[in-house]
């Protein structure tokens, strides 16, 4: 994926002004954060399933508990996605690895000081019914309830597979992964590289929920 836009800093050295200090990256996930990281399942970016690497930062503000954030970046296309203390996910953009950090917009002098900043991570396309549905029993997603199948990753250049990856449960045309059935149930999922199709007589072509999850606690 030629993602790699030059960035000033590895990760944004200020968040919304107020200085971070950013751990080492680690491919553990700290316990009160695996509910979350686990959940991300593949990248929202480029639907990579490689393992996520990990880090945390510290926000120093005056006056106030320093603010913990929490980051996990696709090791693929380094896509990053912060969880702030309010446990709000922010898609990165390359502004963002700037000098200036992470910042809300200049606007009107200080709105009472609240976290997250203003730019929430970009709306997921709703996640409309837009194809055949994948043939499986879907389940509720844990965290936003919406319907969910779950699909098992095989081997491919993105990773070893044999992971359980939460999959939209019908087919988007925006999908990024193809899924076989070889028995009713049971989904085969298969991410498909940038410029690859997927094989519309016997593979569906299906949207990751990571990328469409609409996170309600
Ligand atoms: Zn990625
Ligand atoms: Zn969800």
């Amino acid at each position: 994926m030629a993602t790699t836009e030059a960035r000033v800093h590895d990760l944004p050295p200020r968040w919304d002004g107020f200085p971070v200090v950013w751990g080492e990256w680690t491919d553990e996930i700290p316990s009160t954060y695996r509910l979350h990281a686990e959940d991300l399942g593949a990248c929202g970016r480029c639907g990579s399933l490689a393992p996520m690497e990990h880090s945390r930062g510290t926000v120093d503000v005056p006056d106030r508990r320093p603010l913990a954030l929490f980051v996990t970046r696709c090791t693929d296309c380094r896509h990053d996605v912060v969880l702030d203390a309010d446990d709000v996910a922010w898609d990165l953009e390359p502004a963002d690895y700037t000098d200036g950090g992470s910042e809300r917009p200049a606007g009107p002098p200080p709105a009472p000081r609240r976290f997250p900043p203003r730019r929430p991570a970009p709306p997921p396309p709703a996640p409309r019914p837009t194809g055949r549905p994948l043939p499986a029993d879907s389940t509720p997603c844990g965290r936003c309830g919406a319907r969910i199948v779950w699909a098992i990753t095989v081997a491919g250049p993105n990773g070893r597979g044999g992971k359980s990856q939460p999959l939209d449960p019908h087919e988007h045309p925006d999908g990024n992964v193809a899924v076989s059935s070889p028995r009713r149930g049971r989904l085969l999922a298969r991410a498909l590289m940038a410029d690859e199709q997927h094989d519309p007589h016997t593979e569906f072509l299906a949207m990751p929920h990571a990328a469409t999850c609409r996170r309600t606690t």
